[in-house]
């Protein structure tokens, strides 16, 4: 593999950087050597499409415009910004490794790989991208799209599913990656992986390195890189109670600040456990949380959402407080809010979801 590389390296980096020149996407992230920006559009693309990030991303510049006013908002500021980009622990480790930058670095986002890396949310990926495109350096960056592209250059018909595998490909990456324009690389090879060596159906014919890809004669394009199947997703239901007080403002709690959806707000409830019904496992679960009674009627909503490790079906039951005035048990924080509070607090989707179906059967205040 090494000596493939020795070989190609130099055609490869031609061919990539001329092919860069004219092709690459204009992305707003791309206007900007900012470390800044570089940083906080890498974290927004993990597991998110480009063109979803976008719009997030020139909300978050505008609100937060450098490190410094990102450290001084409060996190639910943040967390707001990003509601309905999901993965939100992505927004709380910006917001806690700005603080770190302002605090400990001068405000200045570190330019040495060990120091960078041992940020909240920056691994070896985000460290590549942000030290090759903002400070030029040669460092490879190194995600599923590259990963993709290597194993079919190379032909790696081996799983690189495992940690082994996938340092192997970082040390191939680093064998590659110019000292000069490691940045521009860099980009292209991501631009390369969303565009023509995709997962399905790479447009082989029009690839600016098609001419050194090992697996583009042989036909095995799709079936490289061999990834291990998933396992099936698992179904979880959860219940959530709708109550209302006497001036019609709705009770929301404030999640805890680690786990799932860590300091989101939502309806008081949570996951239906096997063998007991969903109106006892909503009553425990409120109790649980609240320190309060209640009785649950009739499901005013549902809706459904996939996370990476589970499919959730949540319903929503109109309910009435029986006993006792809420106070913050398991979660951070509760409180009667109008839909105007409402919209400024930040919830998930699904829960919006919820929120906006029993609205439209039960006017809020
Ligand atoms: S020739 Fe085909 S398989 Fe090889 S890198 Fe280009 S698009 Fe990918």
């Amino acid at each position: 593999m090494m000596k493939y590389a020795a070989k190609i390296k130099n055609p490869l980096r031609r061919k990539l950087l001329a092919w860069y020149r004219h092709h690459q996407r204009s992305l707003p992230w791309r206007n900007t050597n900012d470390p800044y920006c570089i940083w906080i559009s890498e974290i927004m693309l993990q597991q998110t499409r480009v063109d979803t990030v976008i719009p997030y991303y020139e909300r978050f510049i505008k609100s937060f415009p450098d490190v410094r006013t990102l450290a001084n908002a409060p996190v639910q500021d943040v967390l707001k910004i990003w509601e309905n980009l999901g993965y939100y622990s992505r927004a709380r480790n910006i917001h806690a490794a700005s603080r770190i930058i302002t605090d400990r670095c001068g405000g200045r986002i570190p330019d040495k790989s060990e120091e960078i890396k041992t940020l909240p949310g920056i691994g070896d990926y985000t460290a590549g991208a942000i030290l090759s495109i903002a400070y030029g350096l040669a460092v490879p960056a190194v995600d599923g799209n590259v990963r993709r592209i290597l194993c079919r250059l190379f032909a790696i018909r081996k799983s690189v599913d495992d940690p082994r595998g996938q340092k192997k490909l970082r040390d191939l990456a680093a064998a590659l990656v110019p000292s000069r324009h490691a940045g521009d690389f860099n980009q292209a090879l991501m631009d390369l992986g969303a565009t023509i060596c995709r997962v399905k159906k790479p447009d082989c014919l029009i690839c600016p390195v098609g001419s050194i890809c090992r697996v583009r004669l042989s036909g095995l394009q799709e079936s490289i890189p061999v990834t291990r199947k998933n396992p099936a997703i698992p179904r979880k239901q959860g219940a959530a109670a709708v109550i209302f007080d006497a001036s019609h403002r709705l009770l929301i709690v404030q999640r805890p600040s680690s786990g799932l959806l860590a300091s989101l707000w939502k309806l008081p409830g949570g996951f239906v456990h096997d063998g007991k019904s969903i109106k006892k496992c909503l009553r425990d679960c409120v109790r649980e949380e609240l320190n309060i009674s209640i009785a649950a009627g009739s499901c005013l909503a549902s809706a459904d959402h996939t996370y990476t490790h589970f499919r959730l079906t949540l319903q929503a039951f109109d309910c009435r407080l029986m006993k006792g005035n809420p106070e913050a048990r398991t979660c951070q924080n509760w409180r009667w809010a109008t839909t105007s509070q409402l919209e400024k607090l930040p919830m998930s989707k699904i829960d919006r979801k919820i929120l906006a179906e029993v609205a439209s059967s039960s006017p809020l205040s």
